[in-house]
């Protein structure tokens, strides 16, 4: 018998799309993976696993529909003619195992894609500029230009259907796609049919969903991702402009309508910069437009929130990018009644970071994300303990709690020794920070898992000492002991400590910060040399503490690697907005009785006056415990067997990077991984 709640037994109802039945209410919507056709059975048996985890629908990421739309070097989709047919039959294949319906995003992507591998001219409605970095220009479609883009459309859909997809995709979103371009008057100057009046700019996008419709709309559903609103105003469509107008003329026209704000930073806002549901003004009016069943997303994990949704005829299906990445079983675990099982997705964007990075899709919460088929890792599966040996874990951040959890899941007995009062390590500082509460939710899913583990048991106030692990007499020790802000101003652009004379400004870290200390009264410096988002966040927080405070940088914008998330424009945004002065371009030289910062081009050299400096360089593994524990080993015997580093206290990282240490601590501790390469590599043999 099922443990739901009644209260949502509305998400769990089938719903028709044309011609094929979602059996309930829970839609994966396209999003990118960086397998794509390069890693394809990784990225079937990813999908594989949403459908497992009681998705209705899973949908793949972009496929391009020909060479002229060629998104190298992103690695997405492709299904140019019939050689590209097996990899996506094998992805549906692994949806359909489980009960889902397959859906293809035929894409061309217009102006946002500079054809770099095929050497193509892009495309555009007029000729333009190309909206991503590139010196190429687009040039414009002539009548030819535009039956071939509607012919190749109409050829993909054909091979979808025979690669069996159940549903087809018209893309008209996130300004990377053409019949989107068509729309806007900022792309498209035409005079003929295609451009001027709404119903001409729209004629591409009502072709392309006709075109597939005869194609495919037999046994195939055919839906429409539209974007609403740019958030750009009157420069962009907006739902409380065109938006409706394209939504009426084409109404019943498709068999799905799913929709969201543009561009990809707008629609995948980070939990910094938006909460739950933060798409909901946008696309609430669709519904009262179209009797088609509508998806939308907002980063949904609240069951709650989700069946209000439904019931209030907002959204039929709720559309998930990353609240199904952080937890592939989302659906499952509500359907069940196992709501406090479930790991919500923090909106972090490490995910995202994988596709703009080229390399496989990762999640800080879910460390099987992207290995299940390399490395075999199912999100809620892991094989039992082979033996009852105990281990010893230092250190309660995320590694600690991760590995702690997993190899509790397996069955081992666990001990896990936190020197603080509380767990969580870093987030749980980081969570204190502006707009990061959600940080906190990563210790949160372990410290609830750990209720159902009796096996594993926690200690606070307990800052283990060398002697104190030998006295411990565990079989195995693994140290997670995490990494500290350094003081000394080594980063990337100073890899040897500065001088800081007496007569130096005070100096605080991120972790001063983080715990509770004010930078001595005057105007305050954040220098970064770090490039990710903590100099930001410090920033922010100590102009929001009514500081005056500068942001200084070698690189030329703000956070730069937070382009990887899609934030970077509205991390320096909001720094502006708060008043922050930002200094690019330049580097810390000294410190004395003022701060001496040298132009990174030129090295002229200026100064600023300071009363403190957060030095935001780099961080050091906290690695005094390891060094005395070799210490002792090397003279002589100790009781442990194995003595491991795992997360912060190896090499610093991303928070991802410590939960995937811990996990794989816990899945290869009584099965080590042959030598060589620790996991699968797929291969294209000729
Ligand atoms: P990671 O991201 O790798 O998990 P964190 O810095 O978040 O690293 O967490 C490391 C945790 O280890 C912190 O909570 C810290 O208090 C704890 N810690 C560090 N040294 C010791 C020690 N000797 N004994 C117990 N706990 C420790
Ligand atoms: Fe959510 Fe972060 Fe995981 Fe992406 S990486 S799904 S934003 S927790």
């Amino acid at each position: 018998m099922s443990g739901r709640d009644p209260n949502f037994d509305i998400l769990f109802e089938p719903v028709k799309i044309g011609p094929v039945t979602a059996r309930n209410r829970f839609y994966q919507v396209p999003h990118c993976n960086g397998m794509g056709d390069r890693h394809p059975r990784g990225m079937a048996a990813m999908r594989g696993v949403k459908a497992e985890g009681g998705w209705a629908v899973v949908s793949t990421e972009e496929v391009s529909i020909d060479h002229t739309t060629d998104f190298a070097p992103a690695i997405e989709g492709r299904l140019w003619d019939e050689g590209d047919i097996p990899y996506h039959a094998r992805m549906v294949e692994a949806v359909h195992e489980h009960g889902a319906l397959a859906a293809i995003e035929l894409c061309h992507q217009g102006i946002a894609c500079a054809n770099l591998e095929s050497r193509e001219p892009p495309l555009a409605p007029s000729a333009q500029t190309l909206n991503v970095s590139s010196p190429l220009q687009a040039r414009e479609m002539d009548k030819s230009d535009i039956r071939a883009v509607r012919d190749s459309h109409r050829a993909s859909a054909l091979l979808a259907k025979r690669a069996g997809y159940d549903i087809v995709y018209v893309y008209a979103g996130h300004d990377l796609s053409l019949a989107q371009h068509f729309l806007l008057t900022r792309y498209n100057q035409r005079r003929d049919e295609y451009g001027g009046s709404l119903e001409n700019r729209v004629r591409l996008l009502r072709e392309l969903i006709e075109d597939t419709k005869d194609a495919v709309g037999d046994s195939c559903a055919v839906a429409v991702r539209l974007a609403v609103d740019e958030l750009l105003g009157a420069d962009g469509i907006e739902a409380a402009g065109e938006a409706p107008d394209v939504i009426a003329m084409l109404a019943e026209l498709p068999d799905l309508w799913d929709v969201n704000i543009s561009d990809w930073p707008n629609d995948s806002q980070t939990a910094r910069f938006a909460e739950e549901g933060y798409q909901d003004g946008y696309t609430a009016f669709v519904k009262s437009l179209t009797s088609k069943p509508v998806v939308g997303v907002g980063r949904y994990t609240s069951p709650d929130r989700m069946a209000a949704m439904v019931r209030k005829g907002t959204l039929d299906f709720i559309g998930a990018a990353r609240p199904s990445i952080a937890d592939p079983f989302l659906p499952k675990k509500i359907e069940e009644g196992r709501i406090e099982d479930i790991r919500e997705c923090i909106g972090c964007n490490i995910c995202v970071s994988g596709d703009m990075t080229n390399t496989r899709i990762r999640c800080t919460q879910n460390p099987t994300m992207g290995e299940e088929w390399r490395k075999g890792w199912h999100p809620e599966r892991i094989p039992p303990a082979a033996s009852g040996d105990a281990v010893l874990i230092v250190g309660g951040g995320p590694a600690g709690l991760e590995c702690a959890r997993a190899l509790g899941q397996r069955g081992y007995p666990v001990t896990v020794a936190e020197a603080g009062d509380a767990l969580g390590g870093r987030v749980r500082l980081e969570s204190r920070l502006p707009g990061m509460a959600s940080y906190m939710r990563v210790a949160d899913y372990r410290l609830a898992a750990f209720q159902n583990l009796p096996n594993v048991e926690t200690y606070l106030d307990s800052a283990l000492s060398a002697d104190d692990v030998i006295a411990y007499d565990a079989a195995h020790v693994v140290l997670a002991t995490g990494a500290t802000w350094r003081r000394d101003g080594v980063g990337k652009n100073q890899r040897l400590p500065l001088a800081i004379p007496e007569s130096a400004p005070a100096i605080y870290t991120p972790d001063d910060i983080m715990a509770g200390a004010a930078p001595a009264d005057g105007p305050v410096l954040v220098y970064d040399d770090d490039g990710y988002i903590m100099a930001g966040l410090i920033a922010e927080k100590l102009a929001r503490d009514g500081r005056d405070v500068t942001f200084m940088m070698p690189h030329s914008v703000v956070s730069p690697w937070t382009e990887m998330t899609l934030e970077q424009y509205a991390i320096q945004r909001r720094l502006l907005e708060a008043g922050v002065t930002i200094l690019s371009g330049r580097r810390l030289t000294a410190l004395d009785g003022a701060v001496r910062h040298a132009c990174v081009y030129t090295d002229a050299e200026a100064e600023l006056a300071a009363a403190a400096v957060v030095l935001v360089t780099s961080r050091i593994s906290n690695d005094g415990l390891w060094r005395g524990l070799q210490a002792r080993a090397e003279a002589g015997d100790v009781p442990w067997r194995t003595l491991t580093r795992i997360g912060d206290a190896l090499a610093p990282a991303t928070v991802a990077h410590a939960v995937y240490a811990g996990h794989r601590y816990a899945r290869e501790f009584d099965a080590p991984v042959p030598d060589g390469t620790p996991y699968k590599v797929e291969r294209v043999n000729v």
